[in-house]
Order: C-alpha cells, then structure tokens, then sequence
C-alpha cells in the first residue's frame, strides 16, 4: 500500500503517523520514493488494511485441521435454536453467577449475515448499562478499526458488516477477567451465534477473548499474528489486541 493510503487509513482510526527523519528509517518496498517508517500496527491488521477488503476474506488459506467434536449440554439446548430464541434465552440466563450481578446480558450486535465475527471478552460498565456490546471508550476505537479496512456493525454504502460479541454475556464484576467455569457456561451461545452466522473470519480481540475461543492458555504474544482455526467450524481465527489495550498503550496501535 502507498504511504498516502497509509496515511489515510491510519488517521481514519485516529492514528497519528509518524516518519523517521534520517537515519534507521525504512524506506517503504512498495513506494521506493518513500522514507517511511512502518508504524508497529498488528501485522494482521496492516495486512488486512492493505487490501480491499472483499480480498482479505478470499485469500484466506483454506488449510484444514481436525474439527474438534467436543459439545456441552449448553451446546445441545441451544443448538437448534434461531436468533430470537437464542437472544431471549441469554437475555433470561442465569447459569454462571455473573447473573447476579448483571443489569442485562449483552447478547451480542451486528450484521447477522456478516462474514466478520468480532469477539471480545465481555460486557464492561457501559455495556452492561444499554445492552450492547463495545459502546464504551473501547467500543469507539473498536469501530474506528473496523471502519478503516471497511467494515461496520452498522454497514452503509461501500462497507461490509461485521457481528459483535462476547465470550461471556453478562458483565464480570468490576471488570475481573471471566473465570473458566463462567465462559464454559455461556460458550454454548457463542458456538450458536458462530453457527448461525457462518463467518468467514472470527477477530479474537484480547488475550481472554482468544484464550476462550481458541482453548489456549498461550499469551496473547504468542497467540497474534499466526493462523488459528475455531475448533467447532473450522473457521479462521485472527488475534489481535483489545482496544482498550490500545487506549492505554496507543503505541501498540
Ligand atoms: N470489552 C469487551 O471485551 N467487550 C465489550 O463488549 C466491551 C468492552
Ligand atoms: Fe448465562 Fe453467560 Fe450470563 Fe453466565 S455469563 S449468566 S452463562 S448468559
């Protein structure tokens, strides 16, 4: 990608660019003209920024590994179940003690034809207060991100959409990592939603969210920039980091 475009995807996602000004600059491959220093984006994300985004689905390998068959009783319940059914279930779960705590179960939010699945770890304040997902500080950079390779929960225009949602559905007090017992029990819904959506591509945002999803205790390091696959579908995994990783530490953006 040119430096230009560079420049105006980075600044759609509130990026300031910077340049080296002499020596340990990089010059850029693609623009031999350009002394441009390659800002430290996710390599996944800048690749994905670097093409169209029809593109980014499309070149995905196709390399298969074993389907994990493993179910829970959640996953029998609910797997039959429509959107509707399964939101209205969510909305009235109380099988983990995060029920108790709650002011409503995040569901989830999006396009439900989307081929972009965005998973994040859970319900924070904000969150828990309107019912869904990403709306805090977070949530804004979220669809920043997500509007600069194109993509929206809200798609318009040129845009594709995106789904949004959670390892666990309802909010951990004071923000506290989901403890395993608690995402085993809400994985069910996610595995639904995940069927029922079909996505071409899952972005697991955080370490909590890639953990859940990929059944890893691999760091979040390890974890970035290499391929996965969700076990039930077959389906390629992403890892980035969360936003609200990135509003504390805006050079990792
Ligand atoms: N962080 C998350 O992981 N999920 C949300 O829904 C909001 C913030
Ligand atoms: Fe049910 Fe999931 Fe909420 Fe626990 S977090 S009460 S399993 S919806």
């Amino acid at each position: 990608m040119d430096s230009t475009k560079r420049e105006q995807y980075l600044q759609a996602m509130g990026i300031d660019a910077w340049r080296l000004r002499d020596r340990g600059a990089v010059p850029d491959k693609e623009n031999p003209g350009s002394i441009y220093a390659k800002p430290s984006l996710d390599r996944a994300l800048d690749k994905a920024i670097a093409e169209p985004a029809p593109a980014i689905l499309e070149s995905l390998p196709s390399r298969e590994t074993a389907a994990n068959t493993e179910t829970s009783p959640k996953n029998e319940e609910v797997g039959e179940l429509d959107w509707p059914a399964l939101e209205s279930k969510v909305k009235s779960c109380t099988d983990c003690v995060l029920c108790e705590n709650r002011q409503q179960a995040v569901f989830g939010v999006g396009d439900q034809t989307a081929d972009l699945l965005v998973v994040g770890e859970g319900p924070g304040a904000e969150e828990d207060k309107q019912g869904l997902p990403f709306v805090g500080p977070a949530g804004q950079l979220l669809d920043k991100m997500l509007a600069a390779i194109n993509f929206s929960r809200q798609p318009r225009g040129e845009q594709q959409g995106a789904y949004i949602a959670n390892i666990v559905k309802c909010r951990p007090p004071r923000n506290r990592d989901p403890q395993p017992e608690e995402a085993a029990a809400c994985r069910g819904y996610l595995e639904r939603q995940i069927a029922l959506l079909q996505p071409k591509l899952i972005l697991a945002v955080g370490r909590v969210a890639a953990q859940n999803l990929l059944h890893s205790d691999a760091p979040l390091g390890r974890l970035r920039g290499t391929e996965h696959r969700h076990a039930t579908s077959n389906t390629p995994v992403m890892v980035t980091y969360h936003p609200a990783y990135l509003l504390r530490s805006p050079g990792e953006k």
